[in-house]
């Protein structure tokens, strides 16, 4: 079972009264039950929100949106209440009477503490459409060189978070980050005596879908090669990534088949940013 994951972005309910409420409370066991029976008692609904308690922190933030019309005494009375919780350490509520509000209170977005951008599917599918109208089929090798840069990037990150060897342990929950981040429903297959050749699947894939909704016939080249920068990353040495079936093809899933290539590292791979960039100063970024 799946569940669908919203971002709190914004929230819009026409002719109600909104607020967007943060609670930093101790990140103690029972803190979360105590604030959301205030909040109960209060008459406010609780709408899309998220919790960020990180293990090793001794607070938590607790935000969500709310539909306050109802509110018992107003958002005054809503705030000194939550405020006089022994717990609770601070809270911050802004206020919309129009039905319509944007999350202000939170930045930078992370992701396991590191900066991080949300952008819609659809968005990214018609940068990759535009890539393909104006260079045509010269559009495979600027998003494979891009999307490896991406997939390498990722790799190179988990490894300085966690190691080496823990991401190479790891690597089939890693895998599950794919569907963590809305790129596709990603389940993996391997033989049981061998790490490799391994085979991703990828039902709903961004990319195939697009391309199919379009009535394209053109596979996946992003997530292939998001995919391969990513083992290569991980792993220090080369894959191969073939796409062996197709949602644009007609099949269910898009399935990915990964073996380790014979050829080197190429040093194409090495980071652009650390490399000197001619013509540019520093300073030009
Ligand atoms: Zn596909």
């Amino acid at each position: 079972m799946r569940y669908p994951k919203d971002v709190e972005i914004w929230e819009y309910a026409p002719g109600r009264k909104l607020a967007e409420v943060v609670i930093k409370v101790k990140n103690i066991k029972g803190a979360l039950a105590k604030c959301s029976q205030a909040v109960s008692d209060l008459e406010v609904n609780m709408l899309t929100g998220f919790m960020n308690a990180p293990s090793a922190s001794k607070v938590a933030t607790w935000s969500f949106f709310a539909d306050v019309t109802d509110a018992r005494g107003g958002l005054s009375e809503f705030k000194k209440s939550l405020q006089s919780i022994d717990i609770v350490e601070s809270v911050d509520v802004l206020a919309s009477e129009d039905g319509f509000m944007v999350d202000k209170q939170h930045f930078p977005v992370q992701w396991a503490g590191r900066k991080a951008l949300i952008m819609r599917a659809e968005a990214l599918s018609e940068m990759l459409l535009r890539l393909w109208s104006v260079f045509g089929t010269g559009a495979a090798t600027i998003i494979d060189q891009m999307a490896e840069a991406m997939g390498r990037q990722s790799a190179k990150e988990i490894v300085e978070d966690f190691g080496h060897d823990f991401a190479v342990a790891q690597l089939d929950e890693l895998l599950s980050a794919y569907t963590a981040l809305g790129y596709a429903e990603v389940s993996i297959e391997r033989s049981k005596s061998s790490d490799f050749p391994l085979v991703v699947h990828a039902k709903g894939l961004f990319e195939c879908e697009a391309n199919y909704k379009r009535r394209l016939r053109q596979g996946s080249v992003f997530f292939r090669a998001h995919l391969r920068g990513f083992m290569t990353g991980i792993f220090e040495k080369t894959f191969d990534v073939v796409e062996v079936q197709c949602q644009t093809k007609g099949d269910e899933v898009c399935s990915f088949h990964i073996t380790i290539s014979p050829r080197p590292v190429p040093s194409v791979y090495s980071r652009a940013s650390e490399r000197k960039m001619k013509g540019f100063s520093q300073s030009t970024f």
